[in-house]
């Protein structure tokens, strides 16, 4: 019987009602923004063939009036502008459809036809984005689709606006940012179980949508659950300053590597004097570590490709939108919202630095930073989707890494051991929750947090530590300003309550296999191999692809499966046949069989024992892995 949630207690209703009176609320100018130009509002949810609901906007209809208390009032501000929906005009010929997916589509039009602007995350959503601009603004052939960076929100809905036919027929032009289709394949290659596991978290997939659930992510409302396709870029832009003109539609680049993806760019479009600053400038203190897991972002880089971009654009543009949230019109308004983004990126970069060079520690630098009070109190810069507490920590992690330099912590007891010893010294488990439950009740609930977390990984079964730490986390989730912050704290409260609910969200997209390189895909059986398991193996294959005229050599010895793409001495134990187009269904699991292998017409011939060998010692991962408990 799952529990219900409970109400927010004296501490945060006092946090709510302090953040109320210090917070400009005063200033209404961006749901002006968010609402202008409105066209049409989104109609219906978007459905599968099967009945499957992909994305209903209307679940959100609660975000109206004044915050209540189990939502901070600024996540609670920030969730109802970020789920204002329809079809809007940005300016005459550009339009966007806003709601119908964590991202934003953008709609250009030319002379006959339209150039999209990002696609949204799947295939159905996307349909459906492009059926509403159609029904208000007529049917205009697609002519060009720009993604703007390597993040599947924005390209994972492309084949709901164009299909590989017209793009090999040489009717639509793909523009992207250099290195995009390796980047948009790689991050989910070698830590994509865990990163989608964290992801629903992240994202509240098992919340309801509630006043005590998930209100939205800050940087949208949530992902939306349908196919993610992908195709391969016609046209790959590589230097800042390039031009293009498709169907009329002027394009300025500039490139912005390495900002909130590894590859992405910006684009002017002077006829309009509109600026798409992609995701690198949106109405949030985005992410330099997002908190499903990722290598860190570079802050100072970012705030320079900013700086770059108001250098370029700065003296005429007019308007500015973006992959995600609502536009911003008017020179001055434009500038001055450009220079907080860059000023936001630099000064955590600076002033981590400085602090980290004084000797604190990431956890020190995210509780003494001050943001300057023009940074605190615009709304764009605030901490919905990133935070500063775990940007600072990650600009600390980017350039000293895991260890605080402090010898206690180099060897410590891993999770359940220190919790054994600390609960131990502590007087025992329920003494422990005692101190944890006086600690809530004070609303300390950092503190309660912690104790009632050693408490549970000490003694998992213990009903009074679960309980206590459930309704921590969701206290301390009803006073986050961070909707991935609230996110991660009541699933945790969520999985310590009703038990775990695993990787719902979780999508395979065969487009984005198939564009996964030979060395991708031996990598990604690499990491599969058990490596203790493995430690008496020994084996080599060749692997044969027909169709691109390349060979490899690949060696399971020591527990480590290596390749080598040079030519080999000597002949390997087996050699595999196949072509580059069947080889990703091979590294898929169970296609390491003999069905596999009859599956993808590929051929196996010497040693047929090499196969199931290797396939006995893989571990695929674990899609359930436990978060909150041990
Ligand atoms: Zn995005």
């Amino acid at each position: 019987m799952p529990t219900a949630p409970r109400a927010a207690s004296a501490a945060i209703r006092a946090q709510q009602q302090s953040a109320l009176a210090s917070l400009p609320f005063s200033d209404t100018r961006d749901f002006e923004d968010a609402n202008r130009g409105l066209i049409a509002p989104v109609e219906a949810p978007v459905v599968a063939d099967d009945g499957t609901v992909l994305w209903d906007n209307s679940t959100y209809d609660f975000l109206t009036g004044d915050a209540p208390d189990t939502v901070h009032p600024s996540l609670w501000r920030q969730s109802q502008l970020a789920a204002i929906d329809g079809l809007f005009e940005v300016v005459e010929g550009i339009y966007q459809v806003r709601g119908m997916d964590l991202s934003n589509t953008t709609l250009v039009e030319g002379d006959e036809g339209i150039v999209v602007f990002d696609t949204l995350l799947s295939v159905e959503t996307g349909a459906s984005a492009l059926a509403l601009y159609r029904r208000h603004r007529g049917n205009r052939p697609v002519k060009a689709v720009v993604i703007t960076h390597s993040h599947a929100d924005h390209f994972g809905g492309i084949r709901g606006f164009v299909s590989q036919e017209e793009v090999d027929a040489g009717r639509v032009k793909i523009f992207a940012p250099d290195g995009f289709v390796a980047h948009a394949v790689a991050e989910n290659v070698y830590a994509g179980t865990a990163m989608n596991r964290r992801a629903a978290y992240m994202y509240g997939a098992d919340l309801p949508r509630s006043p005590q659930g998930g209100v939205g992510a800050g940087l949208g409302q949530t992902i939306s659950t349908g196919t993610v396709s992908l195709l391969a870029p016609t046209d790959v832009v590589t230097t800042t300053g390039h031009e293009e003109t498709v169907d009329g539609v002027r394009m300025i680049f500039q490139m912005a590597p390495d900002t909130e993806a590894p590859s992405e760019f910006l684009i002017y479009l002077p006829d309009f004097k509109a600026l798409c600053a992609a995701e690198d400038a949106t109405h949030n203190l985005h992410n330099l570590l997002t908190l499903r897991g990722a290598v860190v972002r570079d802050p100072n880089g970012w705030a320079k490709y900013l700086t770059e971009t108001i250098d370029l654009f700065g003296a005429e543009v007019e308007v500015v939108f973006a992959s995600h949230h609502w536009p911003t019109w008017g020179n001055d308004r434009v500038v001055e919202f450009l220079s907080l983004q860059r000023d936001l990126y630099a000064y955590l970069h600076d002033q981590t630095l400085r602090m980290m060079n004084q000797g604190l520690v990431g956890a020190e630098i995210a509780e003494q930073i001050e943001l300057p009070p023009a940074l605190e109190h615009a709304w764009s810069t605030r901490g919905y989707y990133g935070s500063v507490s775990h940007n600072v920590k990650a600009i600390y992690q980017r350039y000293l890494g895991w260890f605080d330099g402090n010898p206690a912590h180099l060897w410590e007891h891993p999770p359940v051991e220190r919790s054994k010893r600390y609960v131990e010294a502590m007087g025992g488990v329920d003494a422990v929750v005692e101190k944890a439950r006086s600690a809530f009740g004070t609303g300390d609930f950092r503190w309660a947090g912690e104790l009632a977390n050693h408490a549970v990984f000490a003694q998992p079964d213990h009903a009074g530590a679960r309980d206590l730490l459930a309704d921590t986390y969701e206290q301390l989730g009803y006073g986050s300003e961070n909707g991935t912050w609230r996110d991660f704290y009541l699933s945790g409260a969520t999985e310590l309550r009703n038990g775990q609910f695993g990787t719902p969200t979780e999508t395979t997209a065969p487009d984005v296999i198939g564009q996964l390189t030979p060395s991708m895909l031996f990598d990604a059986i690499a990491i599969q191999v058990n490596g203790p398991k493995a430690w008496g193996e020994k084996l080599s294959m060749d692997v044969v692809l027909t169709d691109v005229d390349e060979r490899y050599r690949l060696r399971l010895a020591n527990g480590v499966l290596t390749y080598s793409a040079r030519p080999q001495p000597g002949d390997a134990d087996a050699t595999l046949t196949t072509t580059r187009r069947a080889l990703p269904s091979l590294a898929l699991r169970g296609g390491l069989s003999a069905d596999g292998l009859a599956a993808s017409g590929g051929e196996l011939s010497g040693d047929a024992s090499v196969l199931t060998r290797l396939a006995d010692l893989l571990d695929p991962g674990d899609k359930d892995f436990a978060i909150v408990t041990p």
